[in-house]
């Protein structure tokens, strides 16, 4: 791994923690590139796989050939390819393409938990300075 792959997943797991904080839900690979401005949604993509299932669990998200958000999978070897369905947003009859499904991320839950553990506000050690002079 080059110095220039190791600041990008450095940024990656930084944007992580916060999106942790922050319990973002369902987010594409794109949206970690949008966010950080990089072009190589494949290679953020596979950084992102990487982290399961320590930080994130994959989601296979299934179009209809109408764009409809059909149904949503975390193990790709359980999609009904071959059998078609039914869209339960626009009732169209179609078969699952697999140019039509696309990769998406939740947070795991222990990890969620660890990273707002980890950022519970620390008191400042200045706070005994807040009270008014004549109570200290
Ligand atoms: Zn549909």
């Amino acid at each position: 791994m080059n110095e220039k792959d190791y600041l990008l997943e450095l940024d990656i797991d930084n944007l992580l923690e916060s999106m942790a904080c922050q319990e973002k839900i369902h987010f594409a690979p794109s949206y970690v590139c949008n966010k950080l401005g990089i072009n190589d949604s494949e290679k953020v993509a596979n950084y992102l796989l990487s982290l399961v299932p320590k930080k994130l669990v994959p989601l296979f998200e299934v179009e209809c050939p109408e764009g409809d958000s059909d149904f949503r999978v975390e193990n790709p070897n359980s999609l009904p390819l071959e059998e078609p369905r039914v869209c339960h947003h626009c009732g169209i009859e179609y078969v699952p393409d697999p140019n039509r499904i696309w990769l998406a991320f939740n947070f795991a839950d222990h990890y969620i938990k660890s990273v707002k553990k980890n950022n519970v506000p620390k008191t400042p050690s200045c706070a005994k300075f807040a009270r008014p002079l004549a109570l200290l």
